[in-house]
């Protein structure tokens, strides 16, 4: 029985991805003890933010790094790091900024619901948001055109979440913050590489501990260390509403570790998916296949076109079907309306892919 069974929860079976609203990662047990030893013991915090800062900046070639609650936290503090710096006074009113640089430049088809709202993340930090150009277009000139001696900074989101075409490219918001002695801050909450956008010269780039890491709760944010300085100044300010835990500390520092050395994982993906198909080869109404991810990520997803002639369900009926079971199973449904669901193998624990391949065949014979 679950943690969350004993505690009278459903158990949840996660075929989607790592969803915020599942719990993001489950950890790897290394990373868990890691956090177990850390909650039973005592450290000098400001020792432990230095030391993890040192590591957050090796992992990813930075100069600096600060741990974080999450990205959306890592957002807040950025924000609120570009605007009063270092300067305890300046760092003990925010969110209000008045009087100072508080603008953040962010293209307006990055201004996303990402689970919250890009916006309030920046305001949270003292943030004025302006949003250049338009929902799906946006030019130099519109970028360009929004800076003035108020900005602070240019914010860059790289993520599914934000359009795509029509949007100024990292590079190009990177050059024009540069042009104009601004820094750029990137959300990159669940990319996978750590070192892209610092390698080009990015000033603050935040990530998720909990996505592509892998880790618990928690988040990161590597830049120039005069900015993540400024960044570990704010947990005397906002960022102590936004504290990371010891555990969550250690346990995104395990992460790291663990991530550096990640072995791949696609054979062994292809293998469980291949497990799951063979299972639903003799099911009416299901026809199945090996996707590689959209976006060339190494994810290896079953997706099962159902043929709601044949299977008497389409696939909304049966994601609700199977959501509403017991285990509750959650896949990724970005294609439902084209009659596909599909499986993420990557955050199935062993043998799940079994359970599925038996609920599905139940739903449908
Ligand atoms: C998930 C996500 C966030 C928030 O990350 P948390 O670690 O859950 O706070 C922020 N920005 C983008 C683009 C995201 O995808």
């Amino acid at each position: 029985m679950s943690i969350y069974q004993k505690f009278g929860l459903k158990q949840v079976i996660n075929a989607s991805g790592k969803m915020t609203a599942l719990g993001a990662s489950a950890v790897h047990p290394e990373i868990a003890e890691a956090m177990g030893k850390a909650a039973m013991d005592y450290v000098d915090i400001s020792e432990l933010m230095a030391e993890a800062g040192r590591r957050i900046a090796k992992a990813t070639g930075a100069e600096g790094g600060c741990p974080t609650l999450g990205a959306s936290a890592g957002i807040a503090i950025s924000t609120a790091a570009v605007i009063a710096g270092t300067n305890l006074v300046d760092i003990e009113r925010m969110p209000h900024s008045e009087g100072l640089a508080n603008e953040i430049i962010i293209q307006k088809g990055h201004s996303v619901h990402f689970g919250g709202a890009v916006h309030q993340m920046i305001a949270i930090g003292g943030g004025k948001v302006v949003e250049a150009g338009h929902a799906n277009q946006v030019e130099r000139a519109h970028i360009e055109g929004a800076i003035t001696s108020n900005t602070a900074a240019l914010l860059y989101v790289k993520s599914h979440h934000a359009v795509q075409k029509g949007m100024q490219s990292f590079l190009s918001m990177l050059e024009i913050a540069h042009a104009n002695k601004l820094p750029l801050i990137v959300d990159a909450a669940a990319e996978e590489d750590l070192h892209y956008y610092i390698a080009q010269g990015a000033d603050l780039v935040i990530y998720s501990g909990g996505k592509a890491i892998e880790g618990p709760t928690s988040g990161l944010i590597c830049g120039k260390a005069k900015y993540t300085q400024a960044c570990h100044a704010q947990f005397k300010g906002v960022g102590r509403a936004m504290k990371v835990g010891k555990e969550a500390i250690m346990g995104l520092l395990t992460a790291l570790e663990r991530y550096e050395n990640k072995e791949s994982t696609g054979e062994e993906q292809k293998r469980k998916m291949n497990e799951l198909l063979q299972a639903l080869a003799d099911v009416p109404g299901v026809q199945g296949r090996i996707v590689q991810d959209e976006a060339g990520r190494e994810i290896y997803r079953a997706h099962l076109t159902i043929d709601p002639e044949v299977a008497k369900l389409t696939a909304k009926e049966l994601i609700s079907e199977l959501e509403s079971g017991n285990p509750a199973i959650y896949t990724r449904n970005h294609y439902s309306n084209l009659g596909i669901i599909s499986i993420d193998p990557r955050p199935l624990l062993v043998g799940q892919e079994q359970i599925i391949a038996q609920r599905l065949q139940e739903l449908l014979k």
